[in-house]
């Protein structure tokens, strides 16, 4: 159907999010190249970091919208949260465009998108060449106008996700609530003259999840006597694992039993 496959005009994805004047786009080849190369990456990633394990991944399509950079633990210390604002057809047809790019997505079917190599590419999600280079994008579920409407089980699957960017990426778990912090930051707050994705977002049923799913790495909370966080450089803070925290148990179980509010 015509509307399944296009995206709402209020979508990020609509617009150029290079946060780069005449940016260039990879090259179609190269995209292709780089999609066949994504699915061992992970696994690799994982195994490198003890009691993680590699996301389930139902398909690896690099994105246009990149722009060519190493990166590592030591660029990356954000993740920025998207609605895409429309369906899976028009949301996957961005990725061989020129105007934006992102990084993982996950509808609201579970089926889980890796959509950009990015440890050699920054893609383009944020409109802000700033978060572009320093963060992981994700869009997740379908419309900002809907995301009340997500159940726990998208939650649970995007903690899954989360908690593996946090280990392989020495992430912090912290709600980042103003333009320059670093943590799990809503596109609405990068560039809050143009976007509001993902709208009603539950970042601390988010936060709980992965702090549940990341052993020894408490959830951060914000702490105005705990320096700068806006001081442009990246600058990790874990503070030191809760005395009264529980011990780690190898159980993976959702706890949906447990209250997150
Ligand atoms: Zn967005």
């Amino acid at each position: 159907m015509a509307m399944e496959s296009m995206l709402s005009t209020e979508s990020c994805l609509m617009e150029d999010q290079s946060g780069q004047a005449n940016a260039d786009a990879l090259p179609a080849e190269e995209s292709f190249r780089a999609s066949l190369a994504m699915d061992t990456m992970d696994m690799e990633a994982a195994a490198a970091v003890s009691g993680v394990s590699s996301p389930n991944i139902h398909r690896s399509i690099q994105c246009r919208g990149a722009t060519p950079m190493s990166r590592g633990r030591q660029n990356i210390d954000t993740i920025v949260l998207h609605t895409p604002e429309g369906f899976v057809p028009g949301t996957l047809s961005v990725l061989s465009g020129t105007r934006a790019g992102f990084d993982w997505y996950l509808p609201p079917s579970g089926e889980l998108y890796k959509c950009n190599d990015y440890l050699r590419h920054f893609s383009w999600h944020a409109g802000d060449l700033g978060y572009n280079r320093r963060s992981i994008g994700i869009e997740q579920w379908d419309f900002a106008r809907n995301m009340p409407n997500a159940p726990d089980a998208h939650y649970q699957r995007l903690a899954r996700l989360c908690a593996y960017l946090v280990e392989t990426l020495d992430l912090a778990v912290r709600h980042a609530k103003n333009y320059g912090e670093y943590g799990f930051i809503a596109h609405g707050v990068v560039t809050p003259h143009a976007r509001w994705d993902p709208g009603k977002f539950d970042y601390d049923k988010l936060l709980s999840l992965v702090s549940d799913l990341v052993k020894g790495r408490p959830e951060e909370k914000l702490d105005p006597t705990d320096g700068d966080p806006t001081n442009g450089h990246p600058q990790k803070r874990y503070g030191s694992p809760a005395s009264n925290a529980s011990p780690p148990e190898p159980s993976t179980k959702a706890t949906s039993t447990k209250p997150t509010s």
